[in-house]
């Protein structure tokens, strides 16, 4: 039932994960965050962690062939088969055109693609206020009080501010998302699968928006 495979556009801060996490709890797709995926490897400094760190510090793209290899491998896993979200991929046309090759070979399809928009200054200002946990990146609930070095609420990792969060480090992802990710815009709005979302306001507000442009309600 409700089988669905998604790819959440939006710039960084957009509430992209926010959003997949949610889906996830009451349609179980499997959550593909490629950030996610880069940062575990880092942590555990494997050689696609020592790789990509110096790329993600500074805010810019890890190329493009270490991606689509990641991608490529996790979407044969099995939680796959009903159905997942992509999150922060694909970030660039190329991407998008070797994500179709990934799919065709899988006989799998994309069935929207859900851009979430929020102005840039408002993102500059949540992501300099975001923190998250060190070891299942899980956000931390805006308003509720929680300091850098609290307890996670989902595992037994701690609360911190992810690097990439620092304000001038956001600009330049805000500046990479323009100049690179939001041709993909026009890619899929070409193909009659695009759904906008209005990202502002709070995390149900966008959710309750999201299943509805998806015809889940
Ligand atoms: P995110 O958590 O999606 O904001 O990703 C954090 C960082 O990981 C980005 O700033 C990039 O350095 C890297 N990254 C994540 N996804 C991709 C992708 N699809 N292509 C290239 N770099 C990526």
């Amino acid at each position: 039932m409700n089988k669905m495979r998604l790819i959440l556009l939006g710039a960084p801060g957009a509430g992209k994960g926010t959003q997949a996490k949610k889906l996830k709890e009451n349609f179980h797709w499997a959550h593909i965050s490629t950030g996610d995926m880069l940062r575990d490897a880092v942590r555990n400094q494997t050689d696609l962690g020592l790789k990509a760190k110096a790329f993600m510090d500074k805010g810019e793209l890890v190329p493009d062939d270490i991606i689509v290899q990641l991608v490529g491998e996790r979407l044969m896993e099995a939680d796959c088969k009903g159905g997942f979200m992509l999150d922060g991929f694909p970030r660039t046309v190329i991407q998008a055109e070797k994500l179709d090759e990934l799919l065709e070979k899988l006989g799998e399809k994309i069935d929207a693609v859900v851009s979430i928009d929020v102005d840039p200054d408002k993102i500059v200002n949540r992501l300099s206020q975001r923190i998250v946990c060190d070891k299942c990146s899980a956000v931390a609930e805006p308003g509720k009080g929680y300091q850098i070095g609290d307890p996670c609420q989902v595992c037994d990792g701690k609360l911190m501010r992810r690097k990439d969060d620092e304000p001038e480090t956001v600009r330049n992802r805000l500046d990479v998302y323009e100049k690179q990710t939001r041709s993909l815009i026009q890619y899929y709005q070409g193909r009659g699968l695009l759904k906008k979302i209005d990202g502002l306001g709070a995390l149900d507000e966008v959710y309750q928006r999201t299943v509805e442009q998806l015809g889940l309600v």
